[in-house]
């Protein structure tokens, strides 16, 4: 059953259109890839997640319910990972995580748990102790993951999170991906210009276009399709 779902949507920016009449669903379970180059749309889709953004037409329905325009819901639906994820870069990573925590109003006795939970979850528990000024690009990335699961979210969408990591930077990422979608089936949503970089861990793949769908499905699919 679709945990997304796009019908007709169009969104435009004054007089330009960035989405075109947009028909896409997305299944629970699935590591679906948002494809496309510069200025396709991939981040318009994602601000209307997240209810930061409204559409001109159309309905965005997530978990069968519509989105609603800065509503608190997308928030615990939806976990996010931004393209320029920021920390306070004189706490630790566990400290930043305890903070956000905090930020998200979770219950105080629950807190330290679920920071070693989350901390678990993206494997940066050695790491934890260390201020985040120090970290790489790689960990800043795992950190910023674990921070959009602190209300573990069935949804977890990443913008681009392959930019700026070497390959064995995104080797880890992809891995981390992966093993997030298998053992605790979260959905999730991957951005990205680069379709050989993330194909590998996507079920499905959209490949957008100036707001419209060129073509979408498994590799095997697409592939046959060209
Ligand atoms: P992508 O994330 O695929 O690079 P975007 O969704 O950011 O694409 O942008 C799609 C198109 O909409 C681009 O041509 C971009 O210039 C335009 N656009 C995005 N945001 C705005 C905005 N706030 N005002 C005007 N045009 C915008
Ligand atoms: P406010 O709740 O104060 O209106 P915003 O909705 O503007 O704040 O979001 C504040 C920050 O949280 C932004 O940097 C945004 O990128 C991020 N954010 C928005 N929605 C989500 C989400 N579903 N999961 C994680 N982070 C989110």
């Amino acid at each position: 059953d679709p945990v997304i779902e796009f019908k007709n949507v169009t969104k435009k920016y004054s007089n330009y259109i960035a989405l075109n009449n947009l028909n896409l669903s997305i299944q629970s379970g699935e590591i679906f890839g948002l494809l496309g180059p510069n200025g396709a749309g991939k981040t318009t889709i994602i601000l209307m997640l997240l209810g930061l953004s409204e559409c001109n037409s159309g309905f965005i329905n997530i978990c069968g319910s519509p989105v609603i325009h800065r509503s608190a819901k997308a928030k615990q639906l939806i976990g996010y990972l931004p393209d320029n994820v920021g920390f306070y870069k004189n706490l630790t990573g566990r400290e930043n995580l305890e903070l956000i925590c905090k930020l998200n109003k979770i219950e105080s006795g629950l807190i330290p748990h679920r920071v070693e939970t989350l901390l678990q979850m993206v494997d940066m528990e050695k790491f934890a102790n260390k201020k985040t000024s120090t970290y790489s690009r790689g960990m800043k990335q795992r950190l910023g993951i674990a921070q959009a699961l602190v209300k573990f979210p069935k949804i977890l969408i990443l913008d681009e999170p392959t930019l700026g990591l070497d390959p064995s930077g995104v080797q880890e990422l992809l891995t981390l991906v992966k093993t997030l979608n298998e053992r605790h089936g979260i959905t999730i949503i991957i951005s990205s210009h680069n379709l050989e970089q993330v194909q590998k861990i996507c079920h499905r793949v959209c490949i957008l276009i100036c707001g419209k769908i060129k073509a979408i499905g498994s590799l095997e699919t697409l592939a046959a399709g060209l």
